[in-house]
């Protein structure tokens, strides 16, 4: 009788020790990026990580923000700067990769045309074919030339990082987590969401899908280990005109705010940097364009949520029971 009373008690000593040793998780959020980033550490929840982390953010945010006077993408724009730093020429290289592969879907020189749009809004009409076919003529991604890290931009483009700097900022807040021993994290900067490892007690972390036609609720979630998941969807941001609501997402080809059979695209990915750019560009091509597209990506995997309020995913995406 003795045996299984000394067995108890030490399981219950075990879980008392366990119990006093799992730290609470930490949490910080912030308004970076125009918009709420929150970082939360896990395991181990350490403050300096949490710290250094909301740092990277920040740092970044001073380089790559466009409107931000005195970033490197804000002196690009305006021919102050000619040679950029490793990590931004880094960047341009990849989104210049991805806005060749997906034929210019993803474009990071549509910056003309959100001005255009956005004057548009404050001026309560749409802008005229000509005006939109004159911004045209300054955008295209095969205006700018990345050499080593040498920029040189053709007279009037402009870049806007906009629809990948998060994605990109949230994986260097994970590597700065991961070089500090964090093993168990979740970052989200506005909807670009990395997680770092998996949740303490071994399971996935879990992503909810916004309903793009009511956002508090969700019509999917997603099971994520070490990876990420970006979303871009016409109901987060966009322009008023006229009391008709247009997206924030503008097809290059166009000059247009894009309206299609999508309401929204969540791209799993192992990189946020590769996610964004591709929920962006999957926006832009529309369902059928942008499944082909991710199916024949590999470790890349979507959700599409169409006009029709429709779920659709790639045959890889796990979800929550
Ligand atoms: P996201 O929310 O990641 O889809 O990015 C949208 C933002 O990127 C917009 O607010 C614009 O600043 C910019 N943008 C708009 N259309 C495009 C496009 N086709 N390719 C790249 N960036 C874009
Ligand atoms: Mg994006």
């Amino acid at each position: 009788m003795k045996r299984p009373v000394t067995v108890l008690l030490c399981i219950v000593l075990l879980i008392a020790i366990l119990g006093g040793c799992a730290a609470r998780p930490l949490t910080q959020t912030d308004f970076l990026l125009d918009t709420t980033c929150s970082i939360t550490v896990y395991d181990p929840a350490d403050e300096t990580a949490l710290l250094l982390a909301t740092d990277r953010v920040a740092s970044d945010e001073q380089r790559w923000s466009r409107t931000i006077d005195s970033s490197d993408i804000a002196l690009l724009n305006r021919g102050d700067l000619q040679t950029v730093s490793d990590d931004t020429a880094a960047l341009l290289r990849t989104a210049l990769d991805w806005s060749a592969r997906t034929d210019g879907a993803f474009d990071i020189t549509t910056a003309p045309l959100t001005d255009l749009w956005k004057a548009a809004e404050e001026q309560g009409h749409p802008p005229s074919q000509a005006d939109i076919a004159d911004t045209l003529t300054r955008v295209g991604f095969d205006h700018v030339t990345l050499d080593g890290n040498a920029v040189t931009l053709q007279n009037g483009t402009m870049i806007d990082l906009g629809a990948i700097a998060k994605g990109a900022i949230a994986d260097r807040a994970a590597a700065v987590l991961r070089r500090q021993g964090c093993h168990s994290a979740l970052i989200d900067l506005g909807g670009n969401i990395v997680a770092v490892g998996e949740k303490p007690d071994g399971s996935p972390f879990t992503v909810g899908i916004a309903d793009p036609q009511s956002p508090d609720k969700l019509v999917a979630t997603v099971l994520v280990t070490d990876g990420a998941v970006v979303t871009s969807g016409s109901y987060e941001r966009g322009y008023r005109i006229g009391g008709i609501w247009y997206s924030h997402i503008l097809d290059p080809k166009t000059g247009v705010p894009v309206q299609n059979d999508l309401l929204s695209v969540t791209v799993l990915a192992p990189r946020a940097t590769d996610a964004d750019a591709l929920s962006t560009a999957c926006f832009v091509m529309g369902y059928e364009k942008a499944r082909a597209f991710v199916d024949a990506l590999d470790s890349v995997e979507a959700v599409f949520v169409t006009t029709d309020g429709a779920v659709q995913a790639t045959a890889g995406v796990q979800f929550a029971e």
